[in-house]
């Protein structure tokens, strides 16, 4: 008897899916970008050939997410939580407080990180639930901020408990700059740069691979760094290099250039967003119509486009469900660590037909042990 190979899906929620035609476009250049005789992965950071991968990545993400002019973009490393701290080091210098809202994993492990190395006081501006148990997002009305806060940061799409804020909370008076976490759902629809203050995102969830972390900032923040802080971890001096300061992370921001132009010819983000409603509402019906063999206990208003969490009866099932669905060719449907039960990250580069194969296979799952 001959096994057909299923088509692989992965639903990594990070390090996670790339666009085919990026890896056979990396496939084909990796001996020799355009002519150079050489891979992008040996070549200095400083030369022409990288400049110019460099400069387009940016201009391609500005003209994605319509990036205003007095914003500045650069490609730093350490990732997203990097960014907890930096976020602190570069904009409280002279405040008081910062404002954090705790909606899940993420946004906690933020608020941890943001009081360490720094006398700022990091108040706690809104709560999602309890420990772990995160199914609702406080609307941004309660959130309880102060306007000379440094600023209030938030964590717009929960990539561990799965949800999203829809809504994008407007900039006003009685708001501080806001700092967004965009890591996991940048890029999967239209927003408003200039709403606000910073828009940070690891690329390895909606972008590309690990290693470079995006960071959108208004110009006039900047003046808020302070020369004390040092270069390495100082977003004036990144932006007074040009993203040069040090080595960037040359082979993830050329990954991640392809993954826009990959995104341009999609038709960019609007196209995205209708596809993304679509492979989540079919997701999402499908546990809603299973009669309780599968459940997600998110708020429907507050459930992620992005990461879908859910979970059978038991912990029992659910593995036999992650195995099994391994052989069918779904993969890396484990939910978090912490949490059990099962994730379907669907990121832009997940296909349609990849959400209703697994559709397909939750239904044939139910036949057998519902
Ligand atoms: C993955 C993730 C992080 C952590 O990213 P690192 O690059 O591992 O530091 C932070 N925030 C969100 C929303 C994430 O999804």
């Amino acid at each position: 008897m001959t096994v057909q190979t299923p088509t692989i899906y992965n639903f990594s929620a990070g390090p996670a899916i790339l666009p085919e035609s990026v890896l056979r476009t990396a496939q084909a250049e990796m001996f020799d970008y355009n002519g150079t005789g050489f891979s992008v992965m040996t070549m200095s950071h400083r030369s022409d050939v990288f400049m110019s991968i460099l400069y387009h990545a940016e201009q391609d993400l500005r003209q994605l997410m319509g990036i205003p002019d007095n914003y500045k973009v650069l490609f730093l490393q350490g990732g997203a939580s990097a960014q907890f701290n930096m976020v602190v080091m570069n904009l409280a210098n002279g405040f008081k407080r910062v404002d954090s809202v705790v909606t899940g994993n993420w946004s906690r492990i933020a608020h941890s990180q943001m009081g360490k190395l720094s006398d700022v006081d990091v108040h706690l501006a809104a709560h999602g639930g309890d420990l772990f148990n995160y199914t609702d997002l406080p609307a941004p009305e309660t959130w309880d901020v102060d306007p000379k806060s440094a600023f209030v940061h938030y964590c717009i799409n929960e990539t561990v408990h799965g949800l999203q804020y829809r809504d994008i909370p407007k900039p006003n008076d009685n708001m501080p700059p806001i700092v967004c976490d965009m890591s996991s759902e940048i890029l999967s629809r239209p927003i408003n740069v200039s709403d606000f203050g910073v828009i940070y995102a690891g690329a390895q969830k909606n972008i590309g691979p690990s290693g470079a972390t995006i960071v959108i900032i208004r110009e006039d923040l900047l003046d808020r760094c302070s020369d004390r802080i040092p270069d390495v971890w100082n977003y004036k001096s990144h932006v007074n290099k040009q993203g040069m300061y040090n080595t960037p992370a040359t082979y993830p921001i050329y990954i991640s250039g392809l993954v826009f132009r990959w995104l341009q010819s999609q038709g960019g983000v609007t196209p995205m967003q209708t596809i993304n409603a679509l492979k989540a509402k079919i997701l999402y019906d499908a546990i809603d119509h299973s009669g309780g063999f599968y459940i997600n206990n998110v708020q429907p208003q507050a459930r992620s486009q992005m990461n879908v969490v859910f979970h059978t009866a038991t912990p029992e099932l659910d593995e036999l469900f992650a195995q099994e669905s391994t052989t069918r060719g779904l993969r890396m449907l484990r939910g978090y660590k912490t949490m059990g039960g099962m994730r379907a990250s669907i990121y832009n580069a997940m296909p349609l037909q990849g959400v209703e194969a697994l559709i397909d296979f939750m239904q044939e799952f139910q036949r057998r042990y519902g």
